[in-house]
């Protein structure tokens, strides 16, 4: 079980944002901008470019959403999306708020982010997330 597995299953803590049937969203826990969130599918698979079409599909809809309420919490230019995957061996696409480009920076990790700020954070965009828009 991987720890995004923990995760969704309840055993480990996170700062949740969304869920449906088949994705989960939640906040990178060293985020490397406020409103830094996860997008994984909570069926594990490790390389996301290994996940069927048709899921990949719905994964990529289920972050369309989040990143609007990104976006809504968070104003910023773009909401940008990466996929590295080196870490945790369960598939994950990080939604970046970006106002420049350098945003978008891994080498900018908050490692010990303030907990109250996170619950406001991921509150924030959770107020905003809209299953059906
Ligand atoms: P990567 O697999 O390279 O995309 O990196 C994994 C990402 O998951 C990193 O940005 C970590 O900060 C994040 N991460 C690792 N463990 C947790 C956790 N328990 N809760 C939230 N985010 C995590």
């Amino acid at each position: 079980m991987t720890i995004f597995s923990k995760i969704i299953a309840g055993e480990i803590p996170s700062y949740k944002v969304a869920e449906d049937d088949e994705f989960f969203a939640f906040l990178d826990i060293n985020p490397i901008v406020w409103g830094h969130t996860l997008v994984v599918p909570k069926q594990e698979t490790d390389y996301i470019f290994d996940i069927d079409d048709a899921r990949l599909g719905r994964m990529m809809a289920f972050a369309k959403k989040v990143a609007a309420a990104i976006k809504e919490a968070f104003p910023c230019r773009k909401v940008g999306m990466a996929v590295l995957g080196l870490e945790v061996p369960h598939a994950h696409i990080h939604l970046v708020p970006l106002k420049h480009e350098g945003d978008m920076d891994f080498a900018k990790k908050v490692s010990n982010p303030d907990p109250a700020r996170m619950a406001e954070t991921a509150a924030a965009i959770a107020s905003h997330f809209k299953p059906n828009p």
